[in-house]
Order: C-alpha cells, then sequence, then structure tokens
C-alpha cells in the first residue's frame, strides 16, 4: 500500500501535464489547484481502503471531466415534443416574453421588492401583486408562496394544526414523483379525516363527521386520474352550505390555476378560480405554473380573516417567494386582466393553435426525414394536473418502421443534440408533436432533425 501512495503524482507535477495547461484557458489555474488537490485525497482514500493508485491519465482525464461539465451545466434548455404541454420533468410552463423581461428586470439590480417609494419606507413584498389576484379572482385577500404544496401545508398548519380536517377518500391524491397530497396535508399536524368511498362521496358523509374538533372542510382536485362510471361527488356549493351550517371554511386545492373557459378550447371544464371565490371557498390554492402559465409559485386566495392569519405565520417566511419569480408572476398576471393570455402566455397559444397550422409544422417537421416519417393524427396531452385524462387533437410526426431500433436510435440522437428534442416513444415508433412546440422554435427543430438523422441507415 506505501508503494501506491508513492506513486501518486504530485500537484506540481498534474498542473504541468499538456491537458490540464490547456484547461487555464477555460478555468482559473487557483481552481484547477484545488480540484486535483481534492481529487488527490479522494485518491488516498480510496488507496488507504486498498484500491491501486489511478494512472497519470485517468487523473487528467477525470479533471479534464469536471471542468467540462462546469463549463456545461447539466440544466440547460430543450424543446419539449412530448405532446405533454406541462410537464412537470420538463419544468412546466414556458414563460411570455413579458413575464421574462419583468423577470430580467429585477435580477439585473436592486428593486423595492419591500420598500415603499412613496414613504421612503419599509414594505411588503406581496403587496406588488395582492391587488392584481383580487382583482382578477374576486377574493378579498391573496397570498403567494414557493410553490402549491407548500401553500397547502402553509394554510393547514396556521388554521388547522392539532384539529381535524374532512376530505373525500377520492380526492386523497398521489400527484407524481411518489408524492401523495394526504401525506403532504398530515405534515401540518392536522388530522386528516377521509370520508367516503373511493368512487362515492356524499355531502352526508362530510356532515357525519364534523365535530368539535373540526377545522376546515377540504375539496382537492384530482388533477391526474379521472373517476369513470358510477361515481358521486360533492359540489363546492354543496360543501360551502355545509360548512355555513357549521361555522366551517372550506378550503380548495384546484392545483391547477385555471382562469379561462376551457371548454371554449374543446377541452373538458376545469374549474376556474373566480368560480370558487364566488361560490364562498375560505381559501384556495394553486400553482402558478400549471395552466396560469407563469414561474413556479403557490398562490393563496380567500377570505382575509384566512389570509391575515397565514401572512404572520413563520411557514410563510419559510416558503417565501423570491423577487425574481415575483415579477414574473406579475406579468403573468396582467396578461389575463388585459384579455390576452391567450395570445401572449406559450401555454394557452399551444392550446388554442387550430389543427391546420399544427399540421403543416408537422409536414415541415417530416420533410428532412424523407422516408422515414410521416404525419399521423393524435392527441395532445394538458399535463400538470389539469383536465385528467382531457386531450386536444394534435398531428404527431411518426417516425421508424420495422422493430424498434430506428425510434430508439433518433430518439436517442435527439436527445443529444446541442438543442436536445424530446418526443414519445410508443411502440415502433417516435412520436414528435409540434402543438407542445412554439412555433418559433420550429428552426431548431429542423436543424436537429437534419444533424439526428444525418448518415442514419433508415434500413436498420
Ligand atoms: C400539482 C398539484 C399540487 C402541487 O403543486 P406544486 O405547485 O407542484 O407544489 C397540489 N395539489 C394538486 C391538486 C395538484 O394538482
Amino acid at each position: 500500500m506505501e508503494s501506491e501512495f508513492r506513486r501518486l503524482p504530485s500537484v506540481d507535477r498534474l498542473i504541468s501535464e499538456e491537458r490540464i495547461r490547456r484547461l487555464q484557458e477555460l478555468y482559473p489555474r487557483a481552481s484547477l489547484v484545488e480540484l486535483i488537490r481534492q481529487y488527490l485525497e479522494h485518491a488516498r482514500l480510496a488507496i488507504a481502503a486498498g484500491n491501486p493508485c489511478p494512472s497519470v491519465d485517468e487523473i487528467v482525464e477525470s479533471i479534464c471531466t469536471q471542468v467540462y461539465a462546469l463549463e456545461n451545466p447539466s440544466l440547460r434548455p430543450i424543446i419539449n415534443a412530448s405532446g405533454v404541454i406541462l410537464h412537470t420533468n420538463l419544468g412546466r410552463a414556458p414563460l411570455s416574453e413579458e413575464a421574462i423581461s419583468a423577470m430580467n428586470g429585477v435580477a439585473n439590480g436592486y428593486c423595492n421588492l419591500e420598500f415603499d417609494l412613496d414613504s421612503g419606507t419599509r414594505g411588503s413584498r406581496y403587496v406588488h401583486i395582492e391587488p392584481i389576484l383580487c382583482q382578477l379572482t374576486g377574493a378579498e385577500a391573496a397570498l403567494v408562496v414557493n410553490n402549491n404544496a407548500s401553500a397547502v401545508l402553509l394554510a393547514l398548519t396556521a388554521l388547522a394544526k392539532k384539529r381535524e380536517v374532512i376530505v373525500s377518500r377520492g380526492q386523497a391524491v398521489e400527484i407524481g414523483g411518489g408524492f401523495r397530497i394526504p401525506d403532504v396535508m398530515r405534515q401540518s399536524g392536522a388530522k386528516l379525516v377521509e370520508v367516503g368511498t373511493t368512487n362515492c362521496t356524499y355531502v352526508t358523509d362530510y356532515a357525519q363527521a364534523i365535530n368539535p374538533r373540526t377545522a376546515a372542510l377540504m375539496r382537492v382536485h384530482s388533477s391526474n386520474f379521472r373517476l369513470m362510471g358510477f361515481t358521486h361527488l360533492v359540489t363546492l356549493d354543496e360543501l360551502v352550505t355545509l360548512g355555513r351550517q357549521y361555522d366551517l371554511p372550506v378550503f380548495d386545492d384546484l392545483g391547477s390555476g385555471c382562469f379561462l373557459d376551457t371548454t371554449k378550447f374543446g377541452l373538458d371544464a376545469e374549474p376556474m378560480v373566480q368560480q370558487s371565490i364566488a361560490t364562498g371557498a375560505g381559501l384556495v390554492f394553486f400553482s402558478g405554473d400549471k395552466l396560469m402559465g407563469g414561474p413556479q409559485a403557490g398562490i393563496i386566495v380567500g377570505k382575509k380573516q384566512f389570509v391575515d392569519k397565514l401572512k404572520k405565520h413563520p411557514l410563510t417566511r419559510a416558503a417565501r417567494i423570491d423577487k425574481i419569480r415575483l415579477a414574473g408572476l406579475v406579468a403573468t398576471l396582467i396578461h389575463y386582466l388585459k384579455g390576452e393570455a391567450v395570445s401572449k402566455l406559450p401555454v394557452w397559444r399551444m392550446i388554442s393553435a387550430p389543427l391546420a397550422e399544427i399540421d403543416q409544422r408537422a409536414r415541415r417537421w417530416a420533410q428532412p426525414l424523407q422516408g422515414l416519417a410521416r404525419v399521423v393524427e393524435g392527441e395532445t396531452m394538458i399535463g400538470g394536473g389539469s383536465l385528467p385524462g382531457g386531450t386536444l387533437p394534435t398531428r404527431l410526426v411518426a417516425i421508424g418502421g420495422e422493430g424498434k431500433s430506428t425510434a430508439q436510435a433518433l430518439s436517442e440522437r435527439l436527445r443529444c443534440q446541442k438543442m436536445p428534442v424530446v418526443g414519445r416513444i410508443s411502440g415502433n415508433m417516435l412520436l414528435l408533436d409540434p402543438r407542445s412546440v412554439l412555433p418559433e422554435e420550429d428552426e431548431e427543430v429542423l436543424q436537429a432533425l437534419q444533424d439526428a438523422t444525418a448518415n442514419l441507415n433508415p434500413t436498420r
């Protein structure tokens, strides 16, 4: 083992290696020395554990890989041709130009985040968004936090800790990534009382569960699944009426914050935030980056008496929103106030894109692929815990042939392009959906398709 330690090269020896010297164009010498030191420390531990000493080549290779990785951060933009408009794994909603420019504006320097310019004294970050949310939804008060899960956690902690919250068994859902809404809710210290059965819950089920420890009645959007066949759900209206009888608030977790009538786009009706407020919900929770089409956030609107309590709770500080996303949210909400959400917000532009336009774009995408691709009918999913099972008609570029290998090979190549293009595999085919891609990204898609198919053997 001693001899293995002695074989380990010195920092000086490594820093003078040709490939490492060249790295100094990318990375300062002092930082390289630090990387090498760390590497050698790990290597000494590995040798002590009985491993052989790495060769100089191996060490140089590892240092180079580390520096290149720093030069090319692993988080980067991609093109979402998967046909799921709100894909949590792909970063959910793309933002409007106005939202991006507002975010840039406050990122560039200082801003009056918590500073009242009129009086020159301390202000609140929430004043920039609360009136807009109230105007848009008809609510008395509003608050914004990091994301919707933290919004629900905050509200139940502040208003239902050590008490009971009644929720329908059919709404105790898992939202993806192994996270379950009831688990998040339980973290608040509130006791969840599940009533009804998986497919049927009646208002009497809630009524029978009410007792002196009850703090609220809760509705949760079933998000990513749809009950079919013999079902019964309690309406928000019924819950609010029941709540009034017992002086209990109704909390409504809408998941996706929708302000527009989805039936106008050929979709099922998605509950709208302003409807929940008009119906009398005490608090309504939703995400900023689902159907609302903004940056990640958890938005809470509702009665002032409850929102005021939340504003004072320590968890609000722990889950607070930063200035950059706050600026993006405000710009996004203004699109709704101005009635221009459908033309400005990427999510709604995708939902409202006419089929004929999608068809044309699909044909353009298929061209560089020649014999490999054809345009077929298909469905775009909305995703993001909204409109479970709801799809829009689309045209897909279907690529592949006999066996799986062509589709798999092309899918891999497309993911490795400078601008990666992510599609979906179905059977033997790679499917690319232009509906979840903005028309201004088409040139990049075409470039990626050209590069990825260059010398791909179509008979494979
Ligand atoms: C998506 C969703 C959440 C979680 O929202 P995040 O913004 O991802 O934290 C909570 N509840 C429902 C019903 C959802 O659909």
